[in-house]
């Protein structure tokens, strides 16, 4: 199953791309991980990349695809992937179809969680992450309960930061779901409530989107 998260930052992509992905059997594929650990492991790549990360900026696509290229021929995702993060630009969208397309596949379905901008403003800047395993906290302090690392507040969740990347989002991702309604690819599910509802919506949404397409 290639499925594909679309969503504003803060509303629960990654959360529930794990999750989904766990559900289907599929690996989850996050370019904001792939690209957080190019940076902590200090690759060509992560340098340039991050920049533009700590300004809430996006990332030049050319690095995103390299890295993504990568992720994708490996083994495991030869049978599909939950992507999250990606594509985050018209570009973006095409790239992922011609290279699926050069292989003989297709995105399966693209799923948008939507929730309202100030609930977003709200989680994003009251969020705060563990700098060593990178589990994020729904709260700004405190430590790791699976390590015991003190926690930190991502720089690109402090609030002005926040602001800038949902203006971002809005300007440039929001054409991306608009590229995949004339596919039949695109579902919208409402991304507020527990997250076994919002799990729930999102598997139904693609079982429905398959069926729709004859898959
Ligand atoms: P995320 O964890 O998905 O919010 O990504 C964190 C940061 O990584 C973003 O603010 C961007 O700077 C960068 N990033 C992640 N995915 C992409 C992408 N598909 N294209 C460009 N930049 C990206």
């Amino acid at each position: 199953m290639r499925v594909i998260l679309l969503g504003p930052p803060g509303a629960g992509k990654g959360t529930q791309a794990a999750r989904i992905a766990e559900r289907f059997g599929n690996p989850h594929v996050s370019t904001g991980d792939l690209l957080r650990f190019a940076v902590a492991w200090k690759t060509d790549l992560g340098m340039k990349a991050k920049r533009y990360m700590d300004a809430g900026e996006l990332v030049p696509d050319e690095l995103v695809l390299e890295l993504l290229k990568v992720r994708l021929s490996q083994e495991d995702a030869q049978h599909g992937f939950v992507l999250d993060g990606f594509p985050r630009n018209r570009v973006q969208s095409e790239a992922l179809d011609k290279s699926l397309s050069d292989i003989g596949q297709r995105i399966d379905a693209a799923v948008e969680i939507v929730v309202p901008e100030e609930e977003l403003v709200r989680r994003l800047s009251s969020r705060a992450s563990c700098p060593s395993c990178g589990r994020t906290y729904k709260r700004r302090d405190g430590t790791c309960d699976t390590d015991g690392t003190p926690l930190f507040q991502r720089d690109d969740d402090k609030p002005e930061v926040v602001a800038k990347r949902l203006r971002i989002f809005i300007e440039q991702t929001a054409p991306v779901v608009a590229y995949y309604v004339p596919q039949g690819l695109l579902a919208r599910v409402e991304g507020v409530g527990t997250l076994d509802e919002v799990s729930d919506r999102i598997a139904k949404a693609i079982e429905d989107v398959r069926a729709r397409a004859g898959n």
